[in-house]
């Protein structure tokens, strides 16, 4: 395994008098989180209002939560105290500990008798390995229960003000990932059927092979004038937006250095931002969402 950094949770009492709010929950017949299961959960895009009461309820109930990166450290906040948090993901320009590695680390924590939170940013199905780390868990015979959270590519978007459907003019929605398993575009898509199958192409993952991506979607038939959105932080305090349109996504992105994590929407979804762009300034002093 790794190595992972771990802490224990010291900053309950800061907010525990908040959190009793939820002290009500606990009449309601949650699911149990067993000794030696994992649950694989989702916390959604950032901000903390965002997360599931099951995923409340998780924090309340492991003994340890691994996270990923990109899981706001806001949302930690809400661990029960005495639960150890492991960081599963890159720090510091270091690479990120192999999948594999954290696979056998979360089965080896459930064969210990832990009750293992596996945090995720957004929805862990959503181009967030959750399939495989699934796979491991089920092939290794631990019990594990998947809580799906909202997902950067459509709640995200919702912060921006981008409804990823519509009835007037988004009938279907693709989701891309903008690279594979090796870091480049994804060779392993029909490009054709992506450029011209849907109004709307929601991309994760994308800003590193953007310029790439738009020359393959506009050489298989897309629109060079399509717009693009660049959405950064959804959700978040700090959220940023910035549009230009498939022809020039590539220039854009090098003469621009959008701030990452940031979720991509090519088509005519985000025409509706000008009317629908709500989450403003003074809503923004609120961290909770
Ligand atoms: N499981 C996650 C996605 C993991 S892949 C989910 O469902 O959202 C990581 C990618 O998600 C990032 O590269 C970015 O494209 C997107 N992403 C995650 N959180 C984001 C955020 N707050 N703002 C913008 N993009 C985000």
């Amino acid at each position: 395994m790794a190595k992972n950094t771990t802490k224990t949770v010291a900053s309950w009492e800061a907010h525990s008098s908040k959190a009793m709010g939820f002290a009500r929950l606990d009449e309601e017949a949650f699911p149990v989180f067993a000794e030696g299961w994992v649950w694989l959960v989702g916390a959604g895009p950032g901000a903390p209002g965002l997360m599931s009461l099951l995923c409340y309820h998780a924090m309340q109930n492991c003994d340890v939560v691994v996270y990923d990166a990109l899981v706001n450290p806001d949302i930690l906040r809400w661990v029960r105290p005495g639960a150890e948090l492991e960081y599963a993901g890159k720090r510091g320009g270091k690479p990120s500990p192999i999948q594999k590695d954290i696979s056998y680390r979360l089965i080896e924590l459930a064969q210990a008798g832990k009750r293992v939170m596996r945090l995720k940013g957004g929805d862990p199905f959503m181009f967030g390995r959750g399939g495989e780390e699934s796979q491991t868990l089920a092939k290794a015979g631990i019990p594990f229960r998947i809580v799906p959270g909202i997902t950067s590519g459509v709640g995200g978007l919702a912060y921006a003000g981008i409804p990823v459907t519509h009835r007037d003019t988004n009938h279907a929605v693709i989701f891309l990932t903008g690279h594979d398993a090796t870091g480049k575009m994804p060779a392993n898509v029909n490009w054709k059927a992506i450029a011209t199958a849907a109004p709307v192409i929601v991309m994760y993952m994308g800003v590193k092979n953007l310029g790439e991506i738009a020359a393959t979607l506009i050489e298989a038939g897309r629109p060079a004038e399509h717009p693009v959105t660049i959405v950064s932080n959804a959700s978040l305090p700090h959220q940023s937006a910035a549009s230009t349109t498939l022809g020039e996504a590539g220039a854009f992105i090098t003469a621009n250095h959008p701030p990452t994590p940031a979720i991509i929407v090519v088509g005519h979804a985000s025409d509706w931002r000008e009317l629908l762009d709500w989450y403003g300034p003074s809503l923004r002093d609120n961290k909770i969402g």
